[in-house]
């Protein structure tokens, strides 16, 4: 069965009526590429960017961000690079980030309020990350979004961010940006949000912790810990249907992405990505090249949804 797989190592990635899916890669570090170009990804669609931050005493400097920036850009070539900017805080912590103790740190200061409350910090990142944008095909992701408010304040930084390399000559595209849904009140404003970007991507893991209001990590709650709820179900829908409303793309990068029993659910909501981490990219291939959106009514499942 495994070299069946391997065999849909250069296949495109299409539903058996032809409707084309992006299939991209989560990677959390710079060694999970070669897997990425091994399983044939359409690009990374998950770039967790913590791994430069973390285990150290101080901030990464801009150059360093930039250089692994760069590597990615050049190496994945033509392919799309999502880098989520640094989701820090909650269970990623560092020393120098000197955050004080909270009592609810996974609803704590993290993820881009974290950014917006350390300027420096999140300047740096988006600068590397312009800087690198002229050596590949690069795009930004907001991650823990949950306000217009945020919005633009990032798009204040971003054009500032512009400005600085433009007045130093240096060059830099303008990339595609795109705002993760992992909140419920981003996917109750996803309209509003999908109009600030070029695509939306479903964060369903912290989706489901704040939705049902239970932390994912808490072994506790393992077995009551349900992603395929169909409150997350409805969700995805309804963030689908507002991206497409303002002709915008949507797609899904949490684990559940990955559940090949919903693929065809997801294909049939009109989901247009997956990522997912490189180890499934083949098993998702098959199940969405195994999909006829063309026969049959939607699923029982899907319809209850
Ligand atoms: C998510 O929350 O679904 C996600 C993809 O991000 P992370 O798992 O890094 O929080
Ligand atoms: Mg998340």
């Amino acid at each position: 069965e495994k070299e069946e797989l391997l065999k849909l190592k250069n296949q495109t990635d299409e539903t058996a009526d032809g409707k084309k899916i992006g299939l991209y890669a989560n990677i959390g570090n710079m060694s999970d590429l070669n897997n990425v170009l091994f399983y044939g990804a359409a690009g990374i669609g998950l770039l967790r960017s913590e791994f430069q931050y973390l285990g150290r005493e101080n901030y990464p400097r801009e150059n360093e961000l930039f250089r692994a920036y760069k590597q990615l850009a050049e190496t994945m070539g033509d392919r799309l690079t999502v880098i989520r900017t640094s989701d820090l805080g909650a269970d990623k912590q560092a020393s120098y980030l000197d955050i004080p103790e909270e009592t609810n740190p996974i609803m704590g200061n993290r993820g881009i309020r974290l950014c917006l409350d350390r300027k420096r910090m999140f300047k740096a990142q988006l600068r590397a990350i312009y800087r690198a944008s002229a050596y590949g095909n690069l795009a930004i992701m907001y991650p823990m979004v949950s306000s217009e408010a945020e919005m633009d304040e990032i798009e204040e930084i971003i054009g500032e961010v512009k400005e600085g390399l433009k007045e130093k000559e240096i060059p830099f595209r303008d990339i595609q940006t795109s705002i993760m849904i992992e909140t419920p009140a981003a996917v109750m404003i996803s309209r509003e949000l999908a109009k600030r970007v070029d695509f939306l991507s479903i964060g369903t893991n912290d989706l489901t912790q704040y939705t049902l209001a239970m932390d994912r990590q808490n072994p506790l709650l393992k077995n009551k810990y349900d992603d395929h709820h169909p409150a997350i179900l409805r969700m995805i829908r309804m963030v689908v249907e507002a991206a497409h409303a303002e002709g915008k793309k949507a797609g899904i990068c949490g684990e559940i992405a990955a559940d090949t029993e919903l693929t065809e659910t997801f294909l049939r909501m009109g989901v247009d990505f997956l990522s997912v981490v490189p180890a499934c990219i083949l098993p998702v291939r098959k199940a969405l090249r195994d999909t006829d959106l063309s026969v049959g009514e939607a699923l029982e499942t899907e319809r209850s949804i």
